[in-house]
């Protein structure tokens, strides 16, 4: 089953002008980062999430925001791509996969090897941090180190700006370029393979619904059944790492 699944997923990729990635959560629990939805996973569901508003209007929500970011970030930091990422990488490399659109914050797929110029991110990254009013990159580590001494909030050095990690929050605004780009490579797309995601968060789990609208062939790999299954071209349910890595491509 899991042969034949792989040979067709295999010749989609060899047919295939111009291949999308989209990945969830799932392509990081080889690394070790735990998802959202799979069961007894409850890291990220322990505490109510904390909304972009109420981060916004008070100290002591950003205060629990950063106490639960450092709780949270050695999983993050201690994470290394796992073989599904590398797979991913080196058909990057290959010229056989054009963009990857990711939920993920964990940056990865960049850690496994995939230029920036490659990588969409709809949700932002954990990684580092910016300001929200000038947009100015900071570096995580010092200001949790900061936190952790004496619960110190971090503002900007240009602006004095409230300091945030680059994620999109509960709440908070998509980003636009983002969208953008995303938008223009699932309609350019004639192959669209959703990796690891239970295609449940929106409006990201619109992209490959509108590839496939578009005419891309849609392929979904996940160990359990998604949202959209009955969408698709291909349908693997399987885990993400075995099944990339036994990928058969004469291209690469
Ligand atoms: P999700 O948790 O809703 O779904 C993940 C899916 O992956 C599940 O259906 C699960 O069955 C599958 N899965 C897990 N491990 C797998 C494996 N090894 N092989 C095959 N399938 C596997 O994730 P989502 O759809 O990405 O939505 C969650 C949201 O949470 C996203 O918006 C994302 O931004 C955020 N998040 C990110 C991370 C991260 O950056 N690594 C981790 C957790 C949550
Ligand atoms: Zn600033």
């Amino acid at each position: 089953m899991l042969e034949n699944s792989t040979i067709q997923l295999s010749e989609l990729l060899e047919q295939s002008d111009n291949t999308v990635v989209f990945t969830g959560a799932g392509m990081s629990t080889e690394s070790g980062i735990p998802d959202f939805r799979s069961p007894g996973t409850g890291i990220w569901t322990q505490n109510q999430p904390i909304d972009f508003s109420e981060f916004l209007a008070s100290e002591e929500a950003r205060k629990e925001t950063w106490r639960r970011k450092i709780q949270i970030d050695p999983v993050m930091s201690a994470a290394k791509p796992n073989s599904g990422h590398v797979a991913i990488a080196q058909l990057v490399q290959a010229g056989k996969v054009s963009s990857i659109i990711t939920q993920n914050i964990d940056g990865l797929h960049q850690k496994s090897g995939v230029p920036d110029t490659r990588m969409i991110e709809l949700h932002g990254n954990t990684t580092y941090c910016v300001c929200l009013d000038c947009g100015t990159r900071h570096e995580l580590q010092p200001i949790m180190q900061a936190f952790a001494t004496d619960e110190s909030l971090p503002f900007c050095r240009e602006c004095n700006g409230i300091v945030k990690t680059a994620t999109i929050s509960f709440g908070q605004p998509m980003p636009e370029v983002e969208m953008v780009r995303a938008k223009e490579a699932s309609l350019k797309s004639d192959l669209f393979i959703s990796i690891g995601s239970s295609l449940v968060v929106y409006p990201a789990a619109g992209f490959p619904l509108l590839a496939k609208q578009n005419g891309a062939k849609l392929v979904i790999l996940n160990r359990e059944p998604t949202q959209l299954d009955a969408e698709a071209d291909l349908v693997i349910h399987d885990e993400i790492g075995p099944t990339l890595n036994s990928l058969k491509l004469n291209s690469l």
